[in-house]
């Protein structure tokens, strides 16, 4: 692509979207987007309903982890369609894919598998609640656990996030600064004996890709013990993504349950709750409930096992990191030659981009010093120069993307920093 997108079919579609769907989009995340319609997805490149092509650096939120349309994946979900789709009873291949989630992880013994993260987040909470008989749990400013109302929040967690929502749900929780081990020490002092769970991404890729600082989850696990606190990993993003088994894995401390989803199938929609077995058998004998109708389906399960199998019989976890890596020198290197303070931070697998000072970020207000509105723009007008990203920062690589894409990329984005609008911005 040379010139700018046209999106002339997409605005077509647009107009007539918002006639049947609100705003649109079936997930509010997506009304921020540029309203383009997609014909298809192969491997890291995007194609639109006017021709356009992309490459993509959103993943659909992050799931095509081994890029669009991977064909192992695809041929185990087409034949499990065809073995009918859901039984309201087991198949062997359910038993095959927590075998499969257990030993990547290493920590866990026993996983129940759901629809969306948002369900296994709620699993996670309740079995938290039953097995302390306490009802409250500490969450962190600016991390994401789903849309229900007990865990949707604006302004870093400080605010409930939408009309409609229950605030008083929130008042069932502590919200504590992240990265700062002292201020939840301080938090379980206050309120230990009513707190049944700490719920954390350990590492925080949905606010500006942090890392915990060095000892910070090692003493998190440590005061949970103290206080008799399950400690849940929201790893929804991070599992399977920034190693095979985690955060658990990548920093060596490990939880007592952790969600997954997203990098776990291939782009298939299915979340899982992993855990220790003393906390997990719960729900097998039945005092603690977690239902679905979908749970564990045959398609659900095979896009697992195909996909675990892959990361497991070709790890693309170098690959994937060289290329993150060097996206962000290129990205930071292209913004210096421009005049432009463009930054990046964080693993390479799912990095942060924004405007501001290059100081590292290390908790949800320091990044708040960043101009993210206007790079939320420029991530915008990227799309017109065929590169579709996130705007609120996030780049998340897939094993598809490779040297050309590298390429294609940083060219495009060289385009973009051209564009006067930047200037203004
Ligand atoms: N937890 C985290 C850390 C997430 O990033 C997300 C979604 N981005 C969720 C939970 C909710 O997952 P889902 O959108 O599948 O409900």
């Amino acid at each position: 692509m040379t010139s700018t997108a046209s999106w002339a079919n997409s605005a077509v579609l647009t107009e007539r979207a918002r006639v049947t769907i609100p705003g649109g989009v079936n997930s509010n995340i997506r009304l921020a987007a540029p309203p383009v319609f997609f014909e298809r997805g192969r491997g890291a490149r995007l194609l639109d309903v006017d021709g356009n092509d992309y490459v993509d650096y959103l993943l659909g939120q992050g799931p095509n982890f081994l890029g669009h349309a991977t064909e192992a994946v695809t041929e185990a979900v087409t034949a499990a369609v065809g073995r009918g789709m859901v039984y309201g009873a087991q198949s062997p291949l359910e038993v095959e894919a927590a075998e499969r989630i257990v030993a990547a992880l290493g920590w866990a013994e026993m996983v129940r598998l759901s629809m969306t993260g948002t369900e296994a987040v709620q699993a996670a909470l309740r079995l938290a609640r039953a097995a302390t008989g306490r009802h409250r749990f500490v969450r962190f400013e600016g991390h994401y656990h789903g849309w229900l109302d007990n865990v949707l929040v604006a302004a870093g967690g400080g605010a409930p996030g939408s009309l409609g929502q229950l605030a008083s749900h929130l008042t069932d929780s502590v919200l504590v600064p992240w990265n700062d081990a002292d201020a939840l020490a301080d938090a379980l002092n206050a309120h230990g004996d009513t707190i049944a769970a700490v719920i954390m991404e350990p590492v925080m890729i949905n606010t500006g890709s942090m890392e915990p600082v060095d000892g910070y989850l090692a003493r998190v696990r440590q005061l949970c013990d103290e206080h008799g606190i399950v400690l849940i990993f929201d790893e929804v993003i991070s599992g399977f993504r920034i190693a095979p088994g985690g955060a658990a894995q990548r920093y060596g401390v490990a939880p007592d349950l952790a969600t997954y989803g997203k990098a776990m199938a291939g782009g298939w929609p299915v979340a899982a709750l992993a855990g220790r077995a003393e906390l997990m058998s719960r729900f097998g004998t039945g005092e603690v409930n977690h239902s679905g109708t979908f749970n564990g389906s045959v398609m659900a399960a095979a896009a697992v096992i195909a996909t675990l199998d892959i990361l497991a019989a070709d790890p693309p976890y170098e690959r994937i990191s060289e290329h993150g890596a060097a996206l962000k020198a290129g990205l930071v290197d292209l913004g210096e030659r421009h005049g432009v303070p463009l930054r990046t931070q964080g693993l390479p697998m799912a990095f942060h981009a924004s405007f501001g000072s290059p100081e590292p970020v290390t908790d949800y207000r320091s990044l708040q010093r960043l101009d993210l509105a206007s790079y939320s723009e420029f991530a915008a007008m990227l799309a017109r120069y065929g590169v579709w990203v996130a705007r609120r920062g996030i780049w998340y690589v897939s094993a598809a993307h490779g040297e050309r894409e590298l390429t294609d990329t940083l060219e495009r984005v060289d385009r973009a920093l051209s564009d006067p609008a930047v200037r203004s911005a």
